[in-house]
C-alpha cells in the first residue's frame, strides 16, 4: 500500500489553494537536485569492510566519504560536515573498523581500540548496530553507559575494541577510573565525536574540556588517538572542531551524495480573533496550523513528518490531525517523542517506510539516530533554532529521484516572523557556526579539579587547558580544592570525587523537585535558575497537560509542593533586574553611539506575580513574593546612545523606556539567528540612564555564569543582528507591538512599557553609525568601567533568561 507520489509544487499549491489561505505562503524556494559523485575505496579500507558495505548496497563510497577515510588514516583531526543522509557514519566507520580489524590479529585480540561519543544513548545504540553490520564479530563493539549492567562493565573494559558511550559517562565513569581502563587507553587509536554540532554553549564548553582530559590521560598511557568528528553542515566546521578538541582540524564539507529537488515553502499562520497582553493581536499557533496542513497532506496520501519543539506539541498535533481526519485515516497518524524504546522507534521507522503510517508528529528526538529519510513532506512547526537544524530536518524529505516538500510554519515570535518574511536569511545565508567557549573559567575550574584528581597537574598541562588555566590554579588552591606540592605539581585535596562537582548539562545549582503534595509523588524537576520564575508559591504549573498550583516553594530543600487545581488563570512572574559593568573588554564607536562587550553582574529578584485570565489575558490581580535576589556574573554586549541622538530620533524622555525595552526584547528574539542559542539562554536589561555608562543603555547577557559565547557573538555580528532586529519590528503588521515583534514571553515587567515605533527610531539612530561589516577584532580595548551600581538606580525591563 505504497502511497502515490505527487510532485511537491502540486502539493504546496493544493495546501495554499484552500479558501482563506492564499496569503499564508510567504515564499517558495526551489532547490535543485544534486547528482551523486563516487570515488574508489581507499586501499587502506579492509576488504572485509568493503564486502560488508557491498552487501548493504554500497558499491563505492561517495567522494566525501572516501576523502574522510583517507584523511582519517593520515592521523589528522577530521570533521565531516555534510547533510542528512550523506553517509557520515560510513566515512568514519570504514577507517576505524579497518584498524580495529588489524588489531584483532594482535596476540591478545585487541591491538587497537576506538571510542565513540554520541550526545544521546539512543544514538550510540543505533551506531553500535551499524558497526556490527559492517565489521566481523571479532571487532567487539559494546555500549558503555548508565544502562550497562555492572557485571558487563568489566568485560567492556577488558575486551571490547569499539566502546560507544556519551560525554557524560566519559566524564563521570571512564576518566576518573582510568587505571581500570589502562589497557583500552594504551591502544586507543580513534575517538569518534558524532553529531558534534550539538556540543554548543555551556554544554559544548564542558565537552571540550572533557576531551582535553581524555587527551591528557591518553598521552600518559602512550597513545595519541586521531579525532574524527561528524557534524551537520555548520559554518567553519574546522574552527569548531579545533575549539572542541583543542587540535587543528581539516574539514570535509563538499556533500557528494545525491539529492532530489526540494520545494521549500515559508508559511505564516493567520491572525485570530483572540487578543493577548495589552490587546495585542494573536496568531494561530504554529502547532495548530501544522495539524491542519498535516491533515490535508495525509488525506492526499503524502508521507509527512511534522517536527515540533516539545513533547506536548507532538501529542497535540497528532491528536488534532486524528480528530480532523476521522477513521480510517486517523489510524495512520502517530506521535513520536523522546523516551521511546529502540523497538518502538524501529516499528515507527518500518511503518513510515512501508507507508502504513502516513503522518508522524515528532520532537527533534527524531533528528538523531532514527532513519526516516525518504519522506514526501516535512513540516516544521516553528523554526528549529538554527539553520543547521533546519536543513537537517528538511533533509528528511525526499528520495533520490523524486522531489519533496518542506514547509516552515512560523511561530508567533519575532525570529520566526522575521524569517518567513526574509527568505534570504535562510536560503542565501550560510549555516551558523557552533558557538562554544571552553575558556570560560566557570566551566574550566571544575575540569581542572577533575583532571588533577585523575593525575596531578603539571606546568606541561597549562597549554592543553587553555590560557585561563594559569590564573585559575592559585584561585583553586585558595579555595582549598587544589594544593601545590614542592615539585610544582597540583593535587586534588578532597575526599569526594572531583568529577561529581559538575554536571555537563546542568545549569548550576541543584534542580528543584516538583512534588505532588497529596501523594508525595515526584512529578519532575525544574532547573534552579528557572525555579524562582516558574514554581514560586502560587504559580500555575502545567505538567503533561494537567494543571497544578504551587502550594509552597521551599528554597532550603529545593522542593515545590503542588496540588491539582483548575484555576481560570495563568501566572506570570514579575521581577526586577539591575546590571552593573564589572569590566569592559572591547568598545567600538558607532558614530556617537557606543557598543561594548565585557563582564557584568546581574542581580535579579522575583518580587511578585500576576494572575491572567486564560481566555483573554485580562489581569485578575497581583501578589507579592518574598524571594531573595540572585546574582549572576556573566558576559554581556551592550550599546548606548547619546542625548543628541535621542533628539535626532525625536524620542522624548518619557518614550525612552518603552523604546529601549522594545528594542531589547526584539534583539533577544533575533540573536539566535546569529549565535546558536535559544531565546531562553540569554537575558536583557534596558536602562534609560545607566550609572556605569551615564547614558541610555541596552544590555543583552549570557544566562550562564561566566558566559557561554552568545553575547560575544552578538557583539561580533552586531551590525547585522541589530539591523535584523530593526527590520523585524518595522515589518510587523501589528499596530502597537505583539508577540511577533516586541512582546516577550518571559518579560519580568509584564511587557510594559513597550513603544514599537520609538524602538525603530532608536535603532535607526544607533545603526546610522554602524559599520557595514563586522567590527574589526582588534578594536580599541578599554579598561575599567566597573563603577558600582547605585542601588536606587531606575531599572528598566529585565528579561531573566
Ligand atoms: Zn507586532
Ligand atoms: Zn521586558
Amino acid at each position: 500500500m505504497l502511497p502515490r507520489h505527487r510532485p511537491p509544487e502540486a502539493l504546496l499549491a493544493s495546501l495554499s489553494a484552500v479558501r482563506g489561505r492564499a496569503d499564508r505562503l510567504t515564499h517558495t524556494e526551489h532547490l535543485p537536485a544534486r547528482e551523486a559523485r563516487h570515488a574508489p575505496w581507499p586501499d587502506t579500507v579492509r576488504p572485509e569492510i568493503v564486502a560488508a558495505a557491498l552487501a548493504l548496497g554500497v558499491e563505492q563510497p561517495w567522494a566525501h566519504q572516501a576523502e574522510a577515510m583517507k584523511l582519517a588514516k593520515s592521523g589528522q583531526t577530521v570533521v565531516l560536515a555534510t547533510g542528512t543522509a550523506s553517509g557520515k557514519s560510513l566515512g568514519y566507520l570504514a577507517p576505524v573498523l579497518s584498524d580495529l580489524l588489524d588489531g584483532t590479529e594482535a596476540r591478545n585480540g585487541r591491538g587497537a581500540t576506538a571510542l565513540y561519543l554520541a550526545p544521546t544513548k539512543a544514538l550510540a545504540a543505533d551506531q553500535r548496530r551499524r558497526a556490527a553490520e559492517l565489521a566481523p564479530a571479532r571487532v567487539r563493539a559494546a555500549l558503555y553507559d548508565g544502562d550497562t549492567p555492572p557485571e558487563e562493565r568489566e568485560w567492556v573494559r577488558q575486551y571490547a575494541s569499539y566502546v560507544l558511550t556519551n560525554p557524560d559517562m566519559l566524564h563521570r565513569g571512564i576518566l576518573p577510573a582510568h587505571p581500570r581502563w589502562a589497557s583500552f587507553l594504551k591502544t586507543l587509536k580513534y575517538v569518534v565525536v558524532d553529531e558534534c554540532h550539538t556540543y554548543r554553549g555551556v554544554f559544548g564548553s564542558h565537552v571540550a574540556q572533557v576531551l582535553r582530559r581524555l587527551r591528557r590521560l591518553c598521552a600518559r598511557y602512550g597513545s595519541t588517538p586521531t579525532f574524527l568528528l561528524a557534524s551537520a553542515t555548520t559554518a567553519d566546521p574546522a574552527a569548531t572542531a579545533h575549539r572542541l578538541t583543542g587540535m587543528p582540524a581539516v574539514a570535509v564539507t563538499e556533500d557528494c551524495s545525491p539529492r532530489g529537488p526540494l520545494v521549500f515553502g515559508l508559511w505564516e499562520p493567520p491572525l485570530t480573533e483572540n487578543v493577548g497582553e495589552h490587546g495585542a493581536p494573536v496568531r494561530r499557533t504554529a502547532t495548530a496550523e501544522a495539524a491542519y496542513l498535516l491533515t490535508d497532506l495525509v488525506e492526499s496520501e503524502t508521507r509527512t513528518v511534522v517536527f515540533v519543539r516539545s513533547r506536548r506539541a507532538a501529542e497535540l498535533v497528532a491528536l488534532q490531525a486524528q480528530d480532523q481526519l476521522g477513521r480510517p485515516l486517523a489510524d495512520r497518524v502517530a506521535a513520536y517523542r523522546g523516551g521511546y524504546l529502540a523497538e518502538e522507534r524501529r516499528a515507527l521507522e518500518r511503518d513510515l517506510h512501508s507507508g502504513r503510517l502516513l503522518g508522524l508528529a515528532s520532537t527533534s528526538a527524531l533528528e538523531l539516530g532514527v532513519d526516516v529519510s525518504g519522506l514526501d513532506a516535512v513540516l516544521m512547526a516553528g523554526y528549529p533554532g538554527t539553520r543547521a537544524s533546519l536543513w537537517q530536518q528538511a533533509g528528511r524529505a525526499g528520495r533520490e529521484a523524486q522531489g519533496a516538500l518542506a514547509v516552515l510554519i512560523a511561530r508567533d515570535d519575532p525570529l520566526d516572523t522575521y524569517l518567513v518574511h526574509h527568505p534570504e536569511a535562510l536560503f542565501d545565508t550560510p549555516v551558523e557556526a557552533t558557538v562554544l567557549d571552553p575558556d570560560n573559567p566557570h566551566v574550566l575550574a571544575p575540569h581542572l579539579c577533575a583532571a588533577a584528581a585523575e593525575l596531578p597537574l603539571t606546568d606541561g598541562d597549562l597549554e592543553l587547558f587553555g590560557p585561563s588555566t594559569e590564573a585559575l590554579l592559585p584561585i583553586l588552591e585558595k579555595r582549598g580544592l587544589l594544593r601545590r606540592r614542592g615539585d610544582g605539581t597540583w593535587y586534588w585535596t578532597r575526599r569526594e570525587r572531583a568529577a561529581d562537582a559538575v554536571d555537563l548539562r546542568g545549569s548550576g545549582g541543584s534542580p528543584v523537585q516538583i512534588v505532588e503534595a497529596e501523594t508525595g509523588r515526584l512529578l519532575g524537576t525544574v532547573d534552579a535558575s528557572a525555579a524562582h520564575t516558574s514554581v514560586h508559591t502560587g504559580a500555575v504549573h502545567l505538567h503533561q497537560g494537567r494543571t497544578y498550583l504551587v502550594r509552597e516553594f521551599d528554597l532550603d530543600s529545593s522542593v515545590a509542593l503542588v496540588e491539582r487545581a483548575d484555576p481560570p488563570y495563568t501566572t506570570a512572574a514579575r521581577d526586577v533586574t539591575s546590571i552593573s559593568v564589572l569590566s569592559t573588554d572591547t568598545t567600538v564607536d558607532w558614530g556617537e553611539a557606543r557598543l561594548s562587550f565585557g563582564s557584568v553582574e546581574v542581580v535579579n529578584q522575583v518580587v511578585g506575580y500576576l494572575r491572567k485570565r486564560i481566555s483573554t489575558g485580562e489581569i485578575l490581580g497581583e501578589s507579592k513574593l518574598d524571594l531573595p535576589p540572585r546574582t549572576l556574573r556573566t558576559r554581556a554586549v551592550w550599546w548606548s546612545v547619546t542625548e543628541d541622538q535621542l533628539l535626532d530620533a525625536t524620542i522624548p524622555f518619557d518614550q525612552l523606556p518603552g523604546a529601549a525595552h522594545a528594542a531589547e526584547h526584539a534583539s533577544i528574539g533575533l540573536l539566535p539567528l546569529f549565535a546558536t542559542c535559544d531565546r531562553w539562554d540569554i537575558g536583557g536589561v534596558s536602562v534609560p540612564l545607566h550609572p556605569d555608562t551615564g547614558l541610555p543603555t541596552v544590555f543583552v547577557y549570557d544566562g550562564h555564569s561566566g558566559g557561554a559565547g552568545f553575547a560575544e557573538r552578538g557583539f561580533r555580528r552586531a551590525a547585522q543582528w541589530l539591523t535584523a532586529t530593526r527590520d523585524a519590528i518595522a515589518a510587523c503588521e501589528c499596530e502597537r507591538g505583539c508577540p511577533s515583534c516586541v512582546q516577550s514571553p518571559k518579560c519580568g515587567n509584564g511587557n510594559d512599557p513597550l513603544d514599537k515605533a520609538a524602538a525603530v527610531r532608536l535603532l535607526d539612530v544607533l545603526l546610522a553609525g554602524a559599520p557595514g561589516a563586522e567590527p574589526a577584532a582588534g578594536a580599541a580595548a578599554v579598561d575599567g568601567g566597573g563603577a558600582p551600581v547605585d542601588g536606587s538606580a531606575p531599572v528598566g525591563g529585565g528579561e531573566a533568561p
